[in-house]
C-alpha cells in the first residue's frame, strides 16, 4: 500500500472452514488536520462468485467460436440420426406397403373375377361383403402412407390439365350408392369455375372424397352439396374454394378447433359407431396447404356443417380434348369395343397377381401374354411389336427398371407404353420408374376401373394397334350389324332388350352373350331346382330359384324372372300344391327362350362359324388341353372363362367337354378335346401362353410386326 494514498485491489483469504474466497477491498486513510493519519477506513465485497461469473464469461467469450463449432457438430449429429431414423421410417413404410399391397392385390382381385365369374346371389353378397371390406382397409393403409409421406417430405404435387367436372362426376359416381344407402342425394355446384384446370387433379379429388364421404357418413335423410366458387384470379392462377355442406349430425364448437389435427376426432364416442381413423381432415388440410390454400369448417351441433378448402390452380394451357375425358367406368367399354385384340406384355413373378391381371385384361377382349421376370420381358419385346407393356418392378434375375432401361435401348421401341405395376407408391418410386424410362403408373392392388382407364389412356389409338387379323369378333360388330341384333332380339316375346341392354351398357354383342350363358346354364339350373324339390331340401330350391329370378330379371327376361319369383314364393311359403305346375311354366318359358335365342344369327359369327378358328382359341384349346394331361384343377376356371368362344367356334363338341370337366372325368375330357385338335388341325406341341417358350416365341396368337 503507497504510504498515505488510498488504496483499492482484491484480496485472497480463507475462511474458518478452509474455504478459500476473494474480496474486493478498498482502504482510505483518514488525516487529522495536521496532515497525520490516523485510521483507515475498509470497504471489503466477497467477490467470489462475481469472479467465477466473470471468468465464465470470459472463457465463453474467448472461446464462442470453439463452442459454436462444439454445438454444430452435435445438431449436425443428431440430424443425421433422425434423418437415419425418419429414412427408416420411410423405407419400413414402403416396405410395409408393398407387403400389405401384394395380398390385398389377390384379395381384391379375385374378389371381383369370383363376382364376376357367375355365383348365387347369396355367395355375390358375401362377396361384396369381402370387397368393400378389404376396400375399407386399402383406404385405411393408403391414408396412413400419405400423412406419413407429407410429414416426411415426400409428397409432391402433379400438375396436368383436368377438367374439373370430371371430377364431380368422378366422386358421384364413387359415393353415389352409399349416399343412396344413406337416403342422401348430391348436388354439385360449380358456379362460374372454369372447366379446364391445371393442377393436381387426384389430390383435388381425394381431399373432396374425403369431406364427402364424411358427409354422408355422419347424415342422413337429407342432400349434401357440393360446390366450387372462384374466389380471386391473378393472371393464369385462380384461386378455387371448394365446399361440401351437410344437414348432419354437426361438431360441437370446442371441437371445432382440433378438427383438422391428425388422429383427432370430434366424439371418440362415435368413433365405434361410425367407424374412421381421423386422419381424413388431417390430410386435406395438408393438400390445401401444398396448393396454397386453407381449409375450415363452420358447424352447428344437429344441424350440420360445412366443410371447405382453398387451392390455387391455374387455368390450362392446352385445348381440351374432345370429346372429353372419359368417365372411368366407361373405359372398360371403350376397350372391349375398340381396343379388341390389342396386345398387351405384363411382366410379374407373383403367380396370383399374373392371374388376376391376365383374367381382367383378358375380360377386355385384349389379348395378353405372360412373363415372370425383367429379362423374358426384354426378350417377349424384341421379338414383338406389343401394344403396351405392364411391368411389375421387383422381380427376380431382373428387376423392371433394368428391364425398361434395357427396351429403351431398342432402336424401335421408344414409344412403346410402359407402365409400372407397383404396390410402391412412394413419389421416389414414381420418380424411378419415369426415370428408368416408363410411361406411367399403375398402383397395386389393381383396381379394375382404374387399370383399364390407365390402359386406354397409353394404348395406341385404336386404328394403330397392332390387331392380330384374327381377333375380331362379336365384341367388334359395327353399327349395321348392332342393329340387325337388336331387331332380333326386340322381337323375343318376354324379353324386355332395352333394360337388359342397359345393364350391359348398350354393348348389343355383349348383351348377347350374356343371354347365350344364361341360357347355357339354364338347363342345369333348372334341373337342380326339380332335383331339389324331389329331394325335398327347399331351402336349396328356393335358392336356386331366388337366383335365377336375379339374373334372368338383370338380362330383361321378365316372364322367366316372373315365373321364377312364384316358384321361390310358393316354396318359401310352401304351397305344396303349386309347385308341380308352376315349375312346368317355368321350364316352358326356359325352352321358349331357348328356342327363339337359337334362332338369332348374328352375321359375324356365321362367318366365323365359316371361318377358320382364330389363333387364340386354339391357343385356349392347347392349354386346356395341357393342363388336363396334368391333371391340373386350373382347367375348370380356364375352361368357363372361355366356353362361349369355344362353343361358338367348335359347336356341340363343347358342351361335351364341359360336362367331363365340370364332372372332373379329365382322362375323358383330355381325349375329347384330342380329338378336336386332330380335327382342326392343332399340332401336338403347345406354346405356353404365360411364357415364353424355347424357341423365345411368345404365344401364338400376336403376328410379328
Ligand atoms: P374420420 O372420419 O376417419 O374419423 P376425419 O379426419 O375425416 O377422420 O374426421 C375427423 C372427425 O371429424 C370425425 O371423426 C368426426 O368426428 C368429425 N367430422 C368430420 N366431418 C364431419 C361432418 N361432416 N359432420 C360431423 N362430424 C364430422
Amino acid at each position: 500500500m503507497t504510504q498515505g494514498l488510498p488504496w483499492k485491489g482484491e484480496l485472497y483469504n480463507k475462511r474458518k472452514d478452509g474455504s478459500e474466497y476473494i474480496e474486493f477491498a478498498i482502504i482510505t486513510p483518514l488525516r487529522q488536520p495536521d496532515g497525520t493519519i490516523s485510521h483507515y477506513v475498509a470497504v471489503q465485497e466477497d467477490i467470489t462468485e462475481k469472479k467465477r461469473i466473470g471468468q465464465e464469461l470470459d472463457k465463453y467469450r474467448y472461446h464462442l467460436e470453439d463452442v459454436i463449432q462444439e454445438r454444430t457438430t452435435e445438431l449436425h449429429a443428431a440430424l443425421d440420426s433422425a434423418e437415419v431414423a425418419n429414412q427408416a421410417k420411410s423405407n419400413f413404410l414402403a416396405n410395409m406397403s408393398h407387403e400389405i399391397r401384394t395380398p390385398m392385390n389377390a384379395i381384391l382381385g379375385l374378389t371381383y373375377l369370383l363376382k364376376r365369374g357367375g355365383v348365387t346371389s347369396k355367395q355375390f353378397d358375401k362377396l361384396d361383403k369381402i370387397d368393400s371390406a378389404a376396400s375399407h382397409l386399402l383406404s385405411i393403409i393408403n391414408d396412413i402412407l400419405d400423412i406419413s409421406k407429407i410429414e416426411a417430405g415426400k409428397f409432391s404435387l402433379e400438375n396436368t390439365d383436368f377438367n374439373l367436372g370430371a371430377i364431380f362426376d368422378h366422386i358421384s359416381s364413387i359415393l353415389k350408392e352409399q349416399a343412396r344407402h344413406n337416403g342422401l342425394t348430391i348436388e354439385i355446384d360449380r358456379n362460374d369455375v372454369p372447366e379446364w384446370l391445371n393442377g393436381d387433379s387426384t389430390r383435388i379429388r381425394q381431399a373432396l372424397l374425403n369431406y364427402v364421404s364424411n358427409a354422408i357418413k355422419f347424415s342422413k335423410q337429407s342432400t349434401i352439396y357440393i360446390r366450387a366458387k372462384k374466389m380471386q384470379e391473378k393472371g393464369k392462377k385462380v384461386l378455387i374454394r371448394f365446399e361440401v355442406e351437410d344437414s348432419g349430425i354437426g361438431i360441437d364448437p370446442d371441437k371445432l378447433g382440433q378438427i383438422f389435427d391428425a388422429f383427432a376426432q370430434a366424439d371418440t364416442s362415435t368413433t365405434r359407431v361410425f367407424g374412421g381413423t381421423g386422419l381424413g381432415l388431417a390430410i386435406t388440410r395438408k393438400l390445401a396447404d401444398m396448393m396454397g390454400g386453407e381449409v375450415g369448417v363452420e358447424s352447428k351441433p344437429g344441424q350440420g356443417s360445412r366443410f371447405w378448402f382453398t387451392a390455387w390452380l391455374s387455368l390450362a394451357q392446352g385445348d381440351q380434348p374432345l370429346p372429353s375425358s372419359v368417365p372411368i367406368t366407361e373405359a372398360e367399354q371403350i376397350l372391349r369395343s375398340e381396343y379388341i385384340g390389342a396386345s398387351i406384355l405384363l411382366a410379374e413373378d407373383n403367380l396370383i397377381n399374373r392371374e388376376v391381371a391376365i383374367e381382367l385384361i383378358k375380360s377386355t377382349g385384349l389379348s395378353i401374354n405372360a412373363v415372370e421376370n425383367g429379362k423374358e420381358a426384354v426378350q417377349a419385346i424384341s421379338n414383338y411389336a406389343y401394344d403396351l407393356v405392364l411391368m411389375d418392378l421387383q422381380m427376380p434375375e431382373m428387376d423392371g427398371f433394368e428391364a425398361t432401361r434395357q427396351i429403351r435401348l431398342m432402336p424401335d421401341r421408344q414409344s412403346l407404353p410402359i407402365l409400372a405395376m407397383s404396390a410402391n407408391v412412394f413419389e421416389e418410386d414414381r420418380k424411378a420408374c419415369l426415370d428408368a424410362g416408363m410411361n406411367g403408373f399403375v398402383a397395386k392392388p389393381v383396381n379394375p376401373d382404374n387399370l383399364f382407364s390407365t390402359l386406354l389412356k397409353w394404348l395406341p389409338k385404336p386404328e394403330n394397334i397392332n390387331r392380330p387379323v384374327d381377333a375380331i369378333d362379336t365384341l367388334n360388330e359395327d353399327q349395321p350389324v348392332d342393329e340387325i341384333l337388336r331387331a332380333q332380339l326386340s322381337n323375343i316375346k318376354g324379353l324386355d332388350m332395352e333394360s337388359g341392354l342397359r345393364n350391359c351398357s348398350g354393348n348389343v354383342g355383349a348383351y348377347l352373350r350374356l343371354l347365350r350363358k344364361f341360357d347355357d346354364l339354364q338347363a342345369g339350373d333348372l334341373n337342380r331346382i326339380k332335383d331339389s324339390v324331389n329331394a325335398k331340401a327347399f331351402d336349396e330350391a328356393i335358392q336356386k330359384s331366388h337366383g335365377l329370378k336375379g339374373a334372368a330379371g338383370n338380362l330383361g327376361l321378365d316372364k322367366i324372372s316372373q315365373a321364377a319369383k312364384a316358384l321361390e314364393s310358393s316354396l318359401s311359403s310352401n304351397q305344396k300344391n303349386k309347385i308341380k305346375p308352376l315349375l312346368d311354366t317355368l321350364t316352358r318359358e326356359l325352352k321358349q327362350f331357348h328356342k327363339n335365342l337359337n334362332a338369332i344369327k348374328s352375321p359375324s359369327e356365321t362367318e366365323k362359324f365359316e371361318s377358320k378358328p382364330s389363333a387364340s382359341l386354339q391357343q385356349t384349346l392347347t392349354q386346356l388341353r395341357d393342363l388336363l394331361s396334368t391333371d391340373d384343377a386350373a382347367v375348370n376356371d380356364l375352361f368357363e372363362t372361355h366356353q362361349l368362344g369355344l362353343k361358338n367356334t367348335y359347336g356341340d363338341v363343347i358342351d361335351t367337354i364341359r360336362q367331363q370337366i365340370e364332372n372332373f372325368e379329365y382322362p375323358e375330357a383330355l381325349k375329347t378335346i384330342e380329338s378336336v385338335c386332330a380335327e382342326y388341325g392343332i399340332p401336338s406341341k403347345s406354346g405356353d401362353e404365360n411364357n415364353v417358350n424355347d424357341d423365345g416365341d411368345v404365344g401364338m396368337q400376336l403376328s410379328k410386326k
